[in-house]
């Protein structure tokens, strides 16, 4: 039996690509769409709803929300209340929100993601891996110049498992910087993260380590939104077998 879903900001750029990408997978059915600002009337050749009983009604298992943190703030503890799992790719909250959704998913099962790119889960976790064994590090991350805040929260999240993973690092050497931030920002355990924001290009990451002698770089790109598409498609398969709150895709991946 096909694993039921639906979408919340089914109308959005995300919540489209999600659409597509369930009903192009064997073992998912999109059974409801929702959004309440949609300039659209239907997706994938479902009725976009503004309600989100239309979620219940249809009988989701899981549902998959892109849309703003305001919004899913009311969403999730009204999936919780009806005993359907939340794949949650949403961004913005805080540390009480993420509180509270721990709190509430009791019946039913959670993931918050910031990211779904498979490919910067694992840039994620190769760069903490390797950080023990390097004594400095940098990341660049690059990003459309359309993106407003700087660093990317993929950037931070990468700074600060590198600092968990390892305190030993060698001190900046720069003692005059001729162009103010030409060292970029100094995050956690002094791991300097550059942003560059470039017309053409969506969503990059570089995580450049080194010792004696070698270094490494770890890159991962991603081209276009179907980059978090597979990311999607593993959260709604697993979703049911990882009860209650999860935060990252790491824990779906096994990694
Ligand atoms: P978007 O603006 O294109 O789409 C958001 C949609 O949500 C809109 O259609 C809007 O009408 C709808 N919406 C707003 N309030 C709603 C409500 N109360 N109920 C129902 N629908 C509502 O934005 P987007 O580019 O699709 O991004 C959506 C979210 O996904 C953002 O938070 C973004 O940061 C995040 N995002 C996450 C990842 C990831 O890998 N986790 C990747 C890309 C984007």
């Amino acid at each position: 039996m096909p694993i039921r879903v639906g979408v919340v900001g089914a109308a959005g750029r995300m919540g489209r690509e999600v659409c597509a990408a369930v009903v192009g997978a064997d073992d998912l059915e999109l059974v409801a769409a929702v959004d309440a600002h949609a300039s659209i009337d239907s997706v994938e050749g479902l009725s976009i709803h503004g309600d989100l009983r239309v979620l219940a009604d249809a009988g989701a298992h899981v549902v998959v929300d892109f849309t703003v943190a305001s919004a899913a703030r009311l969403t999730l503890p009204w999936l919780a209340l009806h005993g359907i799992h939340a794949v949650v790719g949403t961004t913005g909250f805080g540390a009480d929100d993420l509180d509270l959704f721990r709190s509430t998913f009791v019946a039913s099962n959670c993931l918050v993601a910031s990211n779904f790119a498979i490919s910067a889960v694992l840039m994620m976790r190769f760069a903490e891996l390797a950080a023990p064994y390097f004594d400095s590090a940098e990341i660049i991350e690059l990003h459309h110049n359309a993106k407003i805040d700087a660093p990317s929260g993929t950037a931070v999240t990468t700074a600060q498992r590198m600092a968990a993973a390892s305190s030993r690092w060698a001190p900046d050497p720069t003692t005059h910087e001729l162009y103010p931030g030409a060292r970029g920002g100094e995050g956690p355990a002094g791991i300097r993260v550059h942003s560059l924001r470039i017309h053409g290009m969506v969503a990059h990451q570089e995580v450049i380590l080194g010792t004696a002698g070698q270094t490494l770089t770890i890159r991962q790109d991603s081209y276009d939104r179907s980059s978090y598409m597979p990311g999607v498609l593993l959260a709604c398969r697993g979703i049911a077998e990882h009860p209650g709150f999860t935060l990252g895709l790491d824990a779906f991946m096994g990694v």
